[in-house]
C-alpha cells in the first residue's frame, strides 16, 4: 500500500481524534461553571493524584472510593445533561490514533477503502438492509440472491472465494455489488473496487513499466477486490488475458475474496479469455456463479 494513502487515511483518522478531544475539552469547561459539578471533580482529581502518590511508594489504594468518586460526579454531569467530558473516539482500539501497538489499526483499513473508493468513481455505496425489491420484475428471485450474497459477505470460514455475478445492464449487479462492499467496508476489510476497464489501462501502463507503484500489488493483495464489468474493456493480446488469469489466481491462492460482475456467460468467458480463467470461475469448490435474470422496472421503463 502507498504511504501517501496510509498518510491520508492517518489523516482522517487523527482529525476524528482532535474533534472528539475539542469537544470532550468543551463539555469539560461547560460542566466547570456548576459550582456542584466542579467540587465533585477536583475531589475525583484529588483522590486519582493521591492513589498515583501511593502506588509509586508501592501502598495500597481502596479502588472504591476514585470509583465512587467518579460515580457522583457523573451523576451530576447528567443532572446538568451533559453526555461526557471524555473524549469519544470513533475507534475505542486505537483512540483514533490509527496505529496501535505500533502496528497499524483495523480502522485505517475502513479510511482507506473509503479513499480507495472515491479515486475509483464508483459513488456511493448501498445498504443491504435498505434495499428495495419493489423495483425488481423478480424480487422473490433478487431478495434470495440478495441473502445469500450478504452471508457470504459475512462469513469469514469460506472456501469460496470468488463470486462472479452475471447480469445484463439494468439487473442490479452494480447495486448489489455497493451493497456488499459496503459491508466489508463495515468490517474495516481493505476493500478496492475498480472497473475492467480501469484495471486494463493498468496492465498495459504496468507491462510497459511505465508504472512501478504498488497499484497492481494491491489488487493482487487486498482483502476484497470488486471488478466491476468484465469482458467490456479493450483487449490486448498477451497482456489482458495473462493479467486477467494472475489476478484471479493468486487471490484463489491467498483465499482472498473476489467479486467480479460481466455480462458473460461462463461459455462467453471461456471464448474471450481462456479455458484456465474459465476453469477457475466455474470450479464449484472455490466460487459461486450468479445470474441475474429479471430488470429493474425503473431501468425497463427508461428504454
Ligand atoms: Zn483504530
Amino acid at each position: 500500500m502507498k504511504q501517501e494513502l496510509l498518510n491520508e487515511g492517518l489523516n482522517i483518522i487523527r482529525k476524528k481524534r482532535t474533534i472528539a478531544e475539542n469537544e470532550a475539552y468543551s463539555q469539560k469547561l461547560q460542566a466547570m461553571k456548576d459550582k456542584t459539578f466542579s467540587k465533585l471533580y477536583k475531589k475525583y482529581m484529588e483522590i486519582l493524584v493521591e492513589n498515583a502518590k501511593k502506588e509509586a511508594f508501592g501502598e495500597k489504594c481502596d479502588p472504591n472510593e476514585l470509583k465512587n468518586a467518579k460515580t457522583q460526579y457523573m451523576q451530576r454531569l447528567k443532572e446538568l445533561n451533559i453526555s461526557s467530558i471524555d473524549p469519544e473516539y470513533t475507534c475505542k482500539k486505537c483512540k483514533d490514533e490509527g496505529i496501535i501497538d505500533g502496528r497499524y489499526c483495523d480502522c485505517l483499513k475502513k479510511e482507506v477503502s473509503k479513499i480507495l473508493l472515491k479515486k475509483s468513481n464508483f459513488g456511493k455505496l448501498e445498504d443491504f438492509q435498505k434495499s428495495d425489491f419493489e423495483i425488481f420484475e423478480n424480487k422473490q428471485e433478487m431478495k434470495k440472491i440478495y441473502d445469500i450474497m450478504f452471508q457470504w459477505c459475512n462469513k469469514a470460514d469460506t472456501t469460496k472465494n470468488l463470486i462472479y455475478l452475471i447480469g445484463q445492464t439494468g439487473t442490479g449487479k452494480t447495486h448489489l455489488m455497493r451493497c456488499m462492499a459496503n459491508e466489508f467496508i463495515k468490517q474495516n476489510k481493505l476493500v478496492i473496487l475498480t472497473t475492467a476497464f480501469n484495471l486494463s489501462q493498468l496492465f498495459i501502463k504496468y507491462h510497459s513499466s511505465k508504472d512501478n507503484s504498488d497499484a497492481l500489488n494491491d489488487i493482487l493483495s487486498c482483502e476484497v477486490l470488486f471488478i466491476d464489468d468484465l469482458g467490456t474493456e479493450p483487449f490486448f493480446n498477451n497482456i489482458t488475458r495473462e493479467y486477467t488469469y494472475l489476478i484471479i489466481n493468486e487471490r484463489r491462492m491467498k483465499n482472498l475474496k473476489t467479486v467480479i460482475t460481466s455480462n458473460l456467460s461462463p461459455m462467453e468467458l471461456k471464448e474471450r479469455y481462456d479455458e484456465r480463467i474459465f476453469s477457475r470461475v466455474m470450479d464449484k469448490s472455490t466460487s459461486i456463479v450468479i445470474e441475474l435474470k429479471g430488470s429493474d422496472k425503473r431501468f425497463v421503463n427508461k428504454k
